[in-house]
C-alpha cells in the first residue's frame, strides 16, 4: 500500500508525542488495522477502479423525490439503517451507492425558495423558470393562458419521444401534479389540473386534457400513479366509487377504456396489467394521490409501479425514458411528519434498486435527485442510535451505543432529533386573546415515535414549508459522471440529453 509520505510523518510525529511511540511505522502499523482506515483505502481503490461509460443512452431513468433534500435524505438513510437493525448512520442507501455525485441549486427565476412546478420544468426542459408554472419559460405571467403558446418548451420527454423511444410515467402523487405534468404540460399554473381549475376564458386545454391527448398521440406510453379525479365528471363515480373533479362531462376515464388502453386502479387490476407494450398502460389507484407508503393498502407500492413500467417500456428496441416520482415524501414534511416522509423515502430507494436490478449501466443512464428541501432541521447532542424518529439520547463518553437517559433543553424537557422550522407542530400557539404565545409541551418516547408524532417546529404555519437548500443528484450510466461539482439544476436536462444523443 503507498501512503502518503506527508499524512505518514505528521501522523507519526502526533502519535509519538502522545502515546510515547518510538517511530512512525510502528504508529502507521496501527492505523491499518482499524476499519475504519481499511474502508477509507477501499474507497479509493473504488474510485481508481471507476471507468466513464461514454457510449449513448438508449434509456434515461430519473427518479425524483419530491421535498427531499439533504436534510430528508439523512434522515430516511438513518432511518433505513435502524430498521435493519443498526445505528443508522453508517447505512448506504441504494441510491447513495451510484458511483457518481453533484450538488443541484433548486431556485427558480423569481423565487428563492422554489417550488415542484419551477423546479420541475428546471431538470424536464433544461432552462429554469418561474415558481409554479408547467411547461413553459420565465416570459409568461403566472395564470395567464395566453401566454402559454409563445412561453412553451419542450421536454426531455417530447426529445425522447421524437428519437422513437416510448415514455413512462411513475408518481406516487397525481399523474397531474406539477413533477409528473412537466413531462407532458404546458400550463401557466400548476393548479390547471382540470377544466374547473382553469380560468373560464382559458384557451389551453387543462393538465389532464393534455395527458390524455400526449397517450392518444403516443408521446405518452405509460402512466401510474393517483389522481382519477381528474379524468372524470363530478357527476360520475370512478371504479371505486370516488367522484370525478371535472365539469365538461369528459369521461375520460371511460375513453382511454374504450380505446382499448390497459386500466388499473387496485392490486388486482394492477397485476393484470398485460406489459407487453400492445397498448397504453393508465394505472391510476387513488381519487387524489396514492397513499403514503405507511398506509398503503390495496394499491401498488411505487417499487412494483418501477417494476412494471421498465418490463413494459424495455419492449421497445428504441430505448425509452422513465419519470419515477416519490410524491409524497413532500406532502409527509408539509404536514410536519418525520415519520412518513421517512417510510416514503424508503419505498422511494427500494425502487431505485429496483431499477438499478433490472438495467444495464452500459445503457441505461439513471438519475436519482429531488426538487428541492425542506425545512427540516436536527438537534444534537444526539448518541449513537438515537431513534431516528424519536428523542435525542444521550452520547455514552465510555462506548458507542446512546444511554438510555434523553437530552434535556434549558426549559427541562427531551426533546426529538427531528425537528422543523415551521408548520403546524409550532410550539407558539395562538392564545384565548388573540396573542401568540411559545411554550414546549413535555414529550415521551411513546408520543415521539408514534408514526402520526408532529415534530416541534419553531414558526407558526399551516404547512411547513420548502427550503431552498442544495439537493444531491445521484447518477449511473453513460454520460453519469458530467454530475460533479455544484451545478444548477437546470444542468439535469442537459446530462440526460447528452445522454439520449451519444458522442
Ligand atoms: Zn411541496
Amino acid at each position: 500500500m503507498k501512503v502518503n509520505n506527508r499524512f505518514a510523518a505528521g501522523a507519526a510525529s502526533v502519535l509519538a508525542m502522545t502515546a510515547g511511540l518510538a517511530t512512525g511505522q510502528a504508529a502507521l502499523a496501527q492505523s491499518e488495522e482499524n476499519a475504519w482506515f481499511q474502508a477509507g483505502q477501499a474507497e479509493i481503490e473504488a474510485k481508481l477502479a471507476r471507468q466513464p461509460i461514454t457510449g449513448t443512452a438508449k434509456n434515461v431513468i430519473i427518479f425524483l423525490a419530491d421535498g427531499n433534500g439533504v436534510a430528508t435524505n439523512y434522515a430516511a438513510r438513518i432511518f433505513q439503517g435502524q430498521q435493519k437493525g443498526g445505528y443508522g448512520d453508517d447505512n448506504v442507501m441504494h441510491k447513495e451507492s451510484l458511483p457518481y455525485l453533484a450538488l443541484s441549486k433548486t431556485y427558480n427565476t423569481n423565487a428563492q425558495t422554489p417550488d415542484s412546478a419551477g423546479t420541475a420544468v428546471a431538470f424536464m426542459s433544461g432552462i429554469k423558470t418561474k415558481s409554479g408554472v408547467i411547461g413553459v419559460d420565465e416570459t409568461l405571467r403566472r395564470g395567464e393562458c395566453a401566454d402559454v403558446e409563445a412561453a412553451t418548451i419542450p421536454s426531455i420527454g417530447d426529445f425522447a419521444a421524437e428519437s422513437g423511444r416510448s415514455v413512462g410515467i411513475v408518481s406516487t402523487a397525481r399523474v397531474t401534479h406539477a413533477t409528473p405534468s412537466a413531462v407532458y404540460a404546458n400550463a401557466a399554473d400548476r393548479d390547471y389540473e382540470t377544466d374547473v381549475d382553469q380560468p373560464e376564458d382559458c384557451a389551453v386545454p387543462d393538465i389532464a386534457a393534455q395527458l390524455m391527448e400526449n397517450m392518444e398521440s403516443g408521446t405518452v406510453d405509460l402512466v401510474l400513479g393517483g389522481g382519477r379525479r381528474n379524468f372524470v365528471p363530478a357527476e360520475v363515480e370512478d371504479p371505486e366509487g370516488a367522484s370525478g373533479r371535472r365539469g365538461d362531462g369528459h369521461n375520460m376515464w371511460q375513453e382511454a377504456t374504450d380505446a382499448g388502453y390497459q386500466m388499473a386502479w387496485d392490486n388486482e387490476t394492477f397485476a393484470a396489467l398485460a406489459l407487453d407494450h400492445s397498448a397504453p398502460v393508465l394505472g391510476l389507484f387513488e381519487s387524489s394521490h396514492m397513499a403514503y407508503e405507511h398506509d398503503r393498502d390495496n394499491e401498488p407500492s411505487i417499487q412494483e409501479m418501477t417494476e412494471a413500467a421498465i418490463t413494459y417500456l424495455a419492449n421497445n428496441e428504441e430505448g425509452y425514458f422513465l419519470l419515477v416520482e416519490g410524491g409524497r415524501v413532500d406532502h409527509a414534511n408539509h404536514d410536519g411528519n418525520a415519520y412518513r416522509s421517512m417510510t416514503d423515502g424508503v419505498a422511494f430507494d427500494e425502487a431505485v434498486a429496483k431499477a438499478v436490478e433490472m438495467t444495464n449501466q452500459e445503457d441505461t443512464l439513471i438519475v436519482v435527485t429531488a426538487d428541492h428541501g425542506h425545512a427540516m432541521a436536527f438537534n444534537g447532542y444526539c448518541g449513537r442510535g438515537s431513534p431516528i424518529e424519536g428523542l435525542c439520547l444521550s452520547i455514552d463518553n465510555n462506548g458507542e451505543k446512546h444511554l438510555d437517559d434523553p437530552e434535556i433543553a434549558a426549559d427541562g424537557k427531551p426533546y426529538t432529533a427531528i425537528g422543523y422550522l415551521n408548520g403546524t407542530g409550532s410550539i407558539v400557539t395562538e392564545q384565548v386573546d388573540g396573542t401568540y404565545f411559545g411554550t414546549r409541551p413535555m414529550l415521551t418516547q411513546e408520543e415521539a415515535t408514534d408514526p402520526d408524532y408532529i415534530q416541534q417546529a419553531m414558526l407558526p404555519q399551516s404547512a411547513e414549508s420548502h427550503s431552498p437548500v442544495d439537493v444531491a443528484i445521484y447518477a449511473s450510466g453513460p454520460w453519469a459522471h458530467l454530475f460533479d461539482g455544484t451545478v444548477e439544476q437546470n444542468y439535469i436536462y442537459h446530462v440526460m440529453r447528452k445522454a439520449f444523443e451519444g458522442e
